[in-house]
């Protein structure tokens, strides 16, 4: 055995990894000049001592301190550095960094998944006796935190059709304490105007929350239109090909630092450092993979508009959108989801689905790859067939989450499915 021969490991190792690390080079991590694109591949960025070029993956939990004091200084706040994995760690501080230079955030949070994010935002700030509103389209979980958990802790709920403006005006009042809508939602493609609810919330004090997923981080910037506090299922675009769940909270310092995280230390919904890394990766390529989900979504809009076998297509840029003016006004694209019904009801619908060649079934979207759901008895199967029926959500109806791969690829495939539809 070499017992005390001094290799190059063993110089690295002494001489490096045992010293904390170096601060990072401030100069190339952020800066908040920068545009978006540059923002998503550098921003937030912290290297090592090492100075690799790609964000470097830390497996760890936890952290130790060279000194008793040193500990104590850090949980007392006076010396900065990390604590303990459920508050925060070197790839979430980094992808957390990103997202709030992204949406112009001051401040993010990321969790495990999407219905943590939403979950934390709502239980930290609730108490029996508040009242929420929301948007009567929702994604079926919202949906359930909505209109069953929140009801057992006393707190109250109002839906409210996404274009009703007087219902809005009627349903937001100062009891109130949050509003959330989504918009386009999950899986009509309704969409609320944001401009128009934040401005009732101001006036009542009620914070509006915009769950952004179907819009993305690049077509729409719910702060800037009066939001307060936006959220994404990071499993979607941003992850983008289908392999992490992941949620982000995104808002102001006071409500992310004060309000949010003492509920998310205690509680520990936080996302994991692989994850995180994953999701890094992932940000760098989400301005180019928007742009080709919406070049790929509006080819296929165009070629099913008016097609003899679809009753009803549901696209924000197509002119016969029920809400295209809006869509125009909120939204700088159409986004990569489409929503069609099928003539002929169920069965029609899951014989075109069964007749894809290339495009996968499935309840997912916001994958590289493209997506086909039957939402009615899927992803919004836990709705009564009744409430579905008022929502517009039909046994006929699909939604296609549109992915990467060649257009003309996709229309043919589509075409040629509706042919046995
Ligand atoms: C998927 C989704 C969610 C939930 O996110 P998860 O990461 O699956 O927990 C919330 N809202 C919308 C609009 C979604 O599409």
């Amino acid at each position: 055995m070499p017992a005390k021969t001094k290799c190059n490991t063993d110089f690295y190792i002494e001489n490096h990894m045992k010293k904390p690390p170096k601060p990072t080079k401030t100069s190339k991590t952020a800066s908040k000049g920068w545009k978006t694109a540059t923002q998503l591949v550098r921003g937030g960025r912290m290297q090592s001592q090492f100075g690799e070029t790609s964000e470097a993956l830390f497996l760890n939990s936890s952290y130790s301190y060279e000194t008793a004091e040193e500990g104590e200084g850090r949980f007392a706040g006076t010396i900065q550095g990390f604590k303990y994995g459920r508050y925060s760690h070197p790839n979430l501080s980094m992808l957390e960094r990103r997202l709030a230079l992204m949406e112009g955030a001051e401040a993010c949070t990321v969790t495990a998944s999407g219905m943590a994010a939403l979950f934390a935002i709502l239980m930290c700030q609730l108490k029996s006796g508040d009242h929420v509103a929301a948007s009567s389209v929702l994604f079926s979980s919202c949906h359930y935190i909505i209109t069953q958990v929140l009801p057992r802790f006393g707190i109250k709920y109002t839906l409210v059709e996404g274009d009703d403006m007087k219902a809005w005006a009627k349903a937001i009042t100062k009891k109130t304490r949050c509003v959330f809508i989504e918009t386009p939602a999950n899986p009509t493609l309704e969409l609320v105007d944001i401009a128009a609810v934040a401005k009732l919330c101001k006036k009542t004090g009620s914070q509006l929350i915009v769950d952004n997923v179907f819009a993305t981080p690049m077509l729409q910037h719910p702060l800037e239109l009066g939001a307060d506090v936006v959220m994404y299922s990071t499993t979607k675009h941003i992850d983008g090909q289908g392999r992490t769940l992941g949620g982000a909270i995104l808002g102001s310092s006071k409500f992310i630092d004060e309000t949010l995280m003492p509920f998310v230390r205690h509680t520990g919904p936080h996302m994991s450092p692989f994850n995180a890394w994953v999701l890094l990766k992932s940000l760098e390529t989400l301005p180019l993979r928007v742009a080709k989900h919406c070049d790929n979504a509006e080819e296929i809009a165009w070629a099913l508009d008016g097609h003899p076998k679809i009753s009803r297509l549901l696209y924000p840029s197509l002119k016969n959108h029920p809400q295209h003016a809006l869509a125009k006004k909120q939204m700088s694209r159409g986004g990569p989801m489409i929503a069609f019904e099928i003539k002929g009801g169920k069965k029609a619908a899951f014989n075109f689905m069964n007749a894809l060649s290339i495009i996968d079934i499935s309840n997912n979207l916001g994958n590289a790859k493209s997506l086909v759901t039957h939402p009615a008895s899927t992803t919004h199967s836990s709705l009564a067939a009744t409430e579905r029926k008022k929502l517009g959500i039909s046994d006929s109806l699909v939604r296609l989450s549109v992915g990467i791969e060649d257009a003309d690829d996709l229309i043919q495939d589509i075409l040629d499915a509706l042919k046995q539809a």
